[in-house]
């Protein structure tokens, strides 16, 4: 016997008009590409969603069409999330950190009709516009009085494409299970795999992010986002703050110390939230400037491991708490949470930290287990460590049109982690099972660079590793063995791959050695080596 309840779909539409009726005067505050710094209200916000929602249905946009932004954490990329997702198409975030081959390859891939870029990022899409013929339509996110000259076609501003648009529209009603978001994975190897996020799982994951255990958002919060909306969806803070009220900060293109402690100082948010390269350098700038993040509570650092340093500088220096979270692109992203419990009231300092190590405990809605290689169910004692597997709600079933089933078994996803749960059902990540290196939270696949320099005439065996770095916490160190006679040196490699490879992507080094480590089938073995070169690259 099914409950009596009403079936009210969860779409995302539904998060700006109950915050545009509820919460209307919660502020907005963004640093533009332009220099200024802009603020308005969340009514303001849904407004302007709906002027675009208008233009976009006026110019032939249709429910399910891809709609491509390529921009930062502003007041204009919050409204392309809702005016977009709203009207039923689907917004596509892309990462401007992948390289000209993965952009030209997803927005083909996605078949993305139009495509909104902050002026930022324009040479990027000059670059390739000859390989991206399909788009119709380039939206630069200015006024036309900051319109740059640009190579691209079909370009118009986003302040003129609204401008003239009305301010009433009813959003439609669809099935919540429609696809809303697409964001591709950074890749390991091969080509980027798109995750499409439903309004479904989209506003869920929202809900349970909002809860006080897990990030703990109210009306009385002020977030800072330093996370990007190009990836994850800035860990759901658009929606979890539109839904509760809490006044947003957005960083725009200033992601160093200096421009954070700005608009730390002058909005006085208390939740900040980012991958830990962003944090050493605003850690960093406080100790040169011997200021104190007063209105700073939390910390969420999540993307990579935070380290021991970081949560005891920010408690110590700051008196502010770390909260550790895991999660993934295909987890929308939220999996773990490691936020304050009643237990480490009571416990040592030490203790805390080593706890606060961990990558916490899942949220409501997500189920975990380690397995074995038979995939076997391994004991959660905080020892055994084995593949995570993990399911729920907000988790894919599948890539978008790609038919890769390798990482679902048995209706669960398996992350590509290796990680160890205790009896408390806290989660600490061992490693990637793929020796993926994370340079300041972004992926670089050691063997895309492994296939790339093996090109070198003179490289006979290739072998790249991730090694501790100060600012980007891991940096990717080539190590080669030449052919006999040859005198190639670390910069002729370099030189050879500075074409073939994104820029940020390029060895700190080159060492030559004369052999390298094998497993019995034949794989290089990085475990030793990692070890081996573990501070090679620290001062
Ligand atoms: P992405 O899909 O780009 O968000 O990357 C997800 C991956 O980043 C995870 O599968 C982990 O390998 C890694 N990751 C995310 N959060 C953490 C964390 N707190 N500690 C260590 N690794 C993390």
């Amino acid at each position: 016997m099914h409950g009596n309840m009403m079936d009210r779909p969860l779409l995302v539409s539904s998060i700006i008009d109950h915050a545009a009726t509820t919460h209307p005067h919660t502020e907005i505050v963004s640093r533009l590409c332009e220099g200024d710094i802009h603020r308005y209200t969340i009514k303001d916000a849904a407004t302007r969603s709906k002027k675009l929602a208008n233009a976009l249905i006026k110019r032939n946009i249709s429910q399910g069409d891809r709609i491509a932004t390529l921009a930062w954490n502003t007041h204009r990329h919050y409204e392309l999330y809702y005016g977009v997702a709203g009207m039923g198409a689907i917004a596509h975030t892309i990462n401007p950190r992948l390289f000209p081959e993965q952009l030209v390859y997803i927005i083909n891939h996605a078949e993305d009709r139009w495509l909104f870029v902050d002026l930022t990022f324009l040479p990027l899409l000059e670059a390739i516009k000859d390989k991206i013929t399909k788009v119709e339509q380039f939206v630069i996110l200015t006024d036309d009085s900051h319109l740059p000259e640009t190579s691209l076609p079909n370009v118009i501003s986003y302040e003129s494409l609204i401008a003239d648009e009305s301010e009433q529209f009813e959003w439609p009603e669809f099935d919540e299970k429609q696809a809303a978001f697409l964001c591709y994975t950074s890749g390991t190897t091969g080509n980027p795999k798109g995750v499409l996020y439903s309004h479904r799982s989209t506003v869920i994951h929202a809900m349970a992010s909002i809860a006080t255990d897990a990030l703990g958002i109210s009306e009385k919060s002020c977030l800072l986002p330093v996370v990007p909306m190009f990836h994850v969806n800035a860990w759901g803070t658009p929606f979890s703050s539109a839904i509760v009220g809490a006044k947003m900060v957005f960083p725009g293109p200033g992601m160093d110390g200096a421009s954070i402690w700005e608009l730390v100082d002058s909005e006085q948010p208390d939740l900040l939230l980012g991958v830990p390269t962003v944090w050493l350098m605003l850690l960093n700038h406080m100790d040169e400037i011997g200021k104190k993040l007063n209105s700073v509570q939390n910390v969420v650092v999540g993307g990579s491991a935070a380290p021991l340093s970081m949560i005891q500088r920010f408690d110590e220096q700051h008196d502010a708490f770390l909260i550790h979270a895991w999660g993934m692109t295909e987890m929308s992203p939220i999996g773990t949470i490691n936020n304050f419990t009643p237990a480490m009231r009571s416990m040592s300092k030490d203790a805390r930290y080593s706890l606060q190590l961990k990558q916490g405990r899942p949220c409501y809605g997500v189920e975990m287990k380690i397995v074995d290689d038979a995939n076997q169910a391994l004991i959660h004692d905080g020892k055994a460590f084995g593949h995570l597997m993990v399911r729920g709600p907000w988790i894919t079933n599948g890539y978008y049109l790609n038919d890769d089933r390798s990482s679902f078994v048995d209706g669960w996803f398996d992350t590509g982690d290796v990680a160890t749960i205790d009896p408390d059902n806290y989660l600490s990540l061992v490693d990637r099972a793929k020796d993926v290196i994370k340079s300041g939270g972004e992926w670089i696949s050691s063997i895309d660079l492994e296939n790339a320099a093996i090109g070198h005439p003179d490289l006979q065996e290739c072998c790249v590793i991730g090694v501790a770095h100060e600012k980007w916490d891991e940096r990717p160190l080539l190590l080669a063995i030449k052919t006999a006679d040859s005198t190639a040196t670390a910069d002729d490699v370099k030189n050879y791959l500075s074409d073939k490879i994104a820029k940020w992507w390029m060895p700190d080094d080159v060492v030559f050695v004369d052999s390298l480590p094998h497993t019995a089938t034949g794989k290089l073995l990085k475990i030793d080596l990692r070890k081996q070169y573990q501070d090679y690259l620290m001062p």
